[in-house]
């Protein structure tokens, strides 16, 4: 879409990227082609050279792929996006571009699992020393700036709590010291939340959750600022290797389409549901943005434009409480993952953090009580019938 900027997001959400399209397909086709023919020597030079646009070979650009990067560049009203193979794949090659040796980075301490271990144990083989702080509390996040920190890297809302890290506060700091600061936006997506415009300098998003949508694909994107981060992070992803697929690329640009009006009703759903929960004689916390008892809510009302669908709760009775109730749900779906069209529940300290001890969880933030879930676009009324009924057999 050109001179598209000015476009609300629910207009961008569903016209945003074209691509190079010669035939002017509404829908930017699927180039499911590893390789792209040259028309002479001359030809294969000056798009080697960079001199002329066009396509070599899919690890390093994909029509279908970049039609889709130009989407979320639009919608994250960034310069360009780098469509990478998972979450994962696009928060490694934030790190590989940036980080040296010797380097220091400084992390929330409520971050996706994965990234913590990225940092802590293989970043660290190379040289990379990691911080992990909780970013809600600014003056933390000053004092813990050393001569060779590079990068502030923040997740807000945080997993699993959702506690809430000022980005323009942090990016003020940022901007100070001379770092680069980089959001994990996964919670949020692009309509709810802008980190670039707070004054971040780069957005990643797991696809694999609220853009997708769809529970059907698993990828991720980097969104910058201007070109020269864009070369940058371009290089490191092509000689790294973790691309997204032209297909996936297809999928999750069709899940894009709906992202706004989805993000509506996950925003609706997570409200109601988190204020049942709250008021709930069975439920010691609700941690939702939404709720003026949030501690960081006054932060979330500023720099987001809706609380989303990611609830945090602890129920009373622990550990036994939370199988109960993971046992009894029927419409909920026990699953990990989070931001599609089906509502998902889950308990940590009996799924997914099970093998750990008990103190290891707690000094996590996850007590033996803590349930979350990722509210879906269903029927909000027959969601809370169905967590009623279930927490009704504790
Ligand atoms: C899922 C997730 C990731 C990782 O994404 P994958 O697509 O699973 O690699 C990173 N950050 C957050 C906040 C996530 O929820």
């Amino acid at each position: 879409m050109e001179n598209s900027r000015d476009y609300s997001d629910a207009t961008k959400s569903v016209h945003a990227g074209v691509g190079m399209n010669e035939h002017l397909a509404v829908v930017p086709p699927i180039y499911q082609t590893s390789t792209f023919k040259f028309h002479d020597s001359d030809h294969g030079a000056s798009l080697f050279a960079g001199k002329e646009k066009g396509f070599i070979y899919s690890r390093m650009l994909n029509p279908t792929v970049l039609a889709f990067e130009d989407a979320v560049a639009e919608l994250e009203r960034g310069h360009k996006g780098i469509a990478c193979a998972s979450g994962m794949a696009a928060t490694h090659t934030i790190f590989t571009a940036l980080l040296d040796q010797g380097d220091h980075v400084i992390c929330s301490k409520a971050v996706y699992g994965p990234t913590t271990t990225l940092l802590s144990e293989i970043f660290s083989k190379f040289g990379v020393e990691t911080t992990f702080i909780d970013t809600s509390d600014i003056a933390a996040v000053k004092e813990a700036v050393k001569p060779n920190t590079k990068l502030i890297y923040v997740e807000t809302p945080g997993n699993p709590t959702l506690v809430i890290s000022d980005i323009a506060g942090i990016a003020e700091i940022a901007c100070d010291v001379g770092v680069k600061l980089a959001v994990d936006n996964t919670f949020m997506s692009p309509v709810l939340q802008k980190p670039l415009d707070l004054g971040a300098d780069i957005v990643m998003h797991s696809l694999t959750k609220f853009i997708n949508g769809h529970a059907d694909v698993v990828g991720g994107v980097v969104v910058v600022k201007d070109e020269r981060m864009y070369q940058i992070m371009r290089r490191a992803l092509n000689h790294t290797g973790g691309m997204l697929a032209p297909f996936d690329a297809f999928l999750v640009h069709r899940g894009l389409k709906t992202l706004a009006i989805r993000m509506k009703t996950h925003c609706l759903n997570g409200q109601k549901i988190a204020e049942f929960l709250e008021a709930h004689p069975k439920v010691n916390w609700t941690s939702y943005p939404g709720l003026p008892s949030h501690p960081q809510y006054e932060i979330a009302k500023k720099q987001m434009s809706g609380f989303g669908g990611m609830i945090a709760f602890g129920l009373k009775g622990g550990l036994e409480s939370g199988k109960i109730l993971m046992d009894n749900v029927h419409l909920l779906q026990l699953a990990v993952s989070l931001g599609g069209v089906e509502t998902l529940i889950q308990h940590p300290a009996s799924m997914t953090h099970a093998i750990m001890k008990k103190e290891a969880r707690e000094s996590a933030g996850i007590s033996d009580g803590l349930v979350r879930i990722s509210v879906g676009i269903e029927d909000v009324d027959e969601l809370i019938q169905d967590l009623k009924q279930a927490l009704d057999m504790i």
